[in-house]
């Protein structure tokens, strides 16, 4: 089957899901559900938290305040094109109150992300704020302000590949005036490493885990 029609079925499958309890209510009046969207032969992967009012309104990942801040000041910054990449979510449903995917949500849903990992085969994956931390590098969720910048490698995933990771710090975090210093020297650092580096192999690109890209990549690499 070709790629298209893949993401196409896993698509489907995935709006159609409730095998947790975010899957089975419509909030304010609107399914739940939003599939990632972008280049599905991307090189880098942007993996967010979860769906919010905004992007259940357009069914489209990081829209809104968030969306113009990710397309602004990091994307912008880093000298990426958002539809070069693939942008998606941890949990593919809107948690009611704005509240984060619980540990069981995401668990749960860490078998479609993995789908979406594997067909899209992307090199480097950049998360966004703590949740996806779990998901994509399989610790806590938590401890983004220790992690970021600093690439990593991923969990495991079912082709038995491990991506590199570069965790940022999520748009709704800075949009509350918080890692702004931060969030730029990180999207500078990683539009440096993408027009240097991501045209290397997995097997390469494995050498920069625990690397810090700005302070690092200053020095060149
Ligand atoms: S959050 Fe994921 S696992 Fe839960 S219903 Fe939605 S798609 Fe399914």
């Amino acid at each position: 089957m070709l790629l298209k029609d893949q993401i196409t079925a896993l698509k489907e499958k995935c709006l159609n899901c409730q095998e947790c309890p975010l899957g089975r209510r419509n909030l304010d009046g609107f399914d739940p559900h939003v599939f990632g969207s972008g280049n599905i032969k991307a090189d880098m992967m942007v993996v967010a938290e979860a769906p919010g009012y905004n992007e259940t309104v357009e069914k489209k990942v990081l829209v809104g305040r968030a969306g113009q801040f990710y397309n602004e000041k990091i994307l912008k910054i880093a000298n990426i094109e958002r539809k070069s990449v693939f942008t998606t979510n941890a949990a593919l449903c809107r948690p009611p109150n704005n509240r984060k995917p619980l540990p069981g949500e995401l668990e749960t849903c860490l078998p479609l992300l993995d789908s979406q990992v594997v067909l899209v085969d992307p090199k480097l994956i950049v998360i966004l704020g703590n949740v996806p931390l779990y998901s994509v590098c399989d610790i806590p969720p938590s401890g983004i302000t220790k992690y970021h910048g600093i690439l990593r490698l991923s969990r495991e995933w079912s082709d038995g590949k491990k991506r590199l990771v570069f965790p940022m710090f999520h748009p709704g975090y800075c949009l509350r005036g918080s890692g702004l210093k931060e969030v730029k020297e990180d999207a500078l650092g990683l539009g440096f490493f993408v027009q240097q580096h991501l045209s290397k192999s997995l097997v390469e690109l494995h050498d920069f885990a625990g690397k810090k890209l700005y302070l690092e990549e200053q020095g060149g690499l």
